[in-house]
């Protein structure tokens, strides 16, 4: 990635915010039926999913709800990553990744929490395959599209003329060209690696050591992504929610 773009993306991620969601409000929130996918920042609600007439008391109601199934999702709880790569390891290993792409990323941002005192937070990033994906809106060939199963936003090499429109539309700066395949590649859950082959966990989630990466179904109240995201104590974030894009990649503390 040209350091240009992404330092101007990263800017854009430090300016978002994510302040806290207090509990109170986000169990208001669900029991109104909205589904919460974006961060509680400078005071209002951004990026909430609203069914009108519809409300989800019940978990099956609400399962129901998702329009996929599985519904695949990641829940990245950012404060237990310790920077040590293992996920970008496995995933250029598994994936066939070249040394200058990335399917996944890992950034860092420096807190302030006292004059001259800093903590660093690294933040992983990675597709994060859009419910409203602007890639998908702005290729011209349908190279890259959402899966009617599983959401899971994929590429077809041999349709992508390289273009990089979709590059230039992901808000979140989650795709590379790749100079062997001559086209776009990205993070696809490793879907075609490893979930259609049976495999239950995407490789970096199943190499990283401090269990920051929980991948599973959304559309099952019994999996941990589903648990950690409706449950209405646990703040919950999506990165840049201004986007609109609506991503099923979530971010969480603890
Ligand atoms: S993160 Fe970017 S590449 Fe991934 S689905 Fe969203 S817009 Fe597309
Ligand atoms: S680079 Fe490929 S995937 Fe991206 S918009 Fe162009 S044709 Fe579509
Ligand atoms: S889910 Fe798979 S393709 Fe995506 S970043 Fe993780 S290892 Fe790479």
């Amino acid at each position: 990635m040209g350091f240009k773009k992404f330092s101007s993306w990263l800017e854009a991620l430090q300016n978002e915010g994510t302040e806290h969601l207090p509990s109170e409000e986000r169990r208001r929130f669900l029991k109104m039926g909205f589904l919460v996918t974006g961060v509680f920042a400078s005071g209002s609600l951004l990026s909430l999913v609203s069914k009108v007439n519809k409300v989800y008391g019940a978990p099956e109601v609400y399962r129901r709800s998702y329009p996929y199934r599985p519904h695949y999702s990641m829940v990245l709880k950012i404060d237990q990553c310790v920077d040590c790569e293992r996920c970008k390891e496995a995933c250029a290993k598994t994936n066939h990744v070249p040394s200058y792409g990335w399917r996944t990323n890992i950034l860092e941002r420096r807190i302030p929490v006292a004059p001259d005192e800093y903590v660093t937070e690294f933040i992983p990033v990675l597709c994060n395959h859009c419910n409203v994906p602007p890639c998908v809106r702005v290729c011209p060939t349908k190279a890259t599209y959402k899966d009617k199963k599983t959401g899971i936003v994929i590429m077809n090499y041999k349709k992508c003329i390289g273009c990089k429109t979709c590059m230039e539309a992901c808000p979140y700066n989650a795709r590379y060209f790749n100079e062997e395949k001559r086209a776009i590649d990205k993070c696809n859950f490793c879907y075609d690696t490893r979930l259609s082959k049976g495999e239950k966990l995407t490789a970096c989630a199943a190499a990283c050591p401090a269990g920051v990466r929980i991948f599973g179904d959304l559309s099952n109240p019994e999996s941990q992504v589903y648990q950690m995201v409706h449950n209405p104590e646990r703040v919950v974030w999506v990165l840049r929610p201004g986007a609109g894009a609506k991503p099923n990649v979530f971010y969480t503390k603890g």
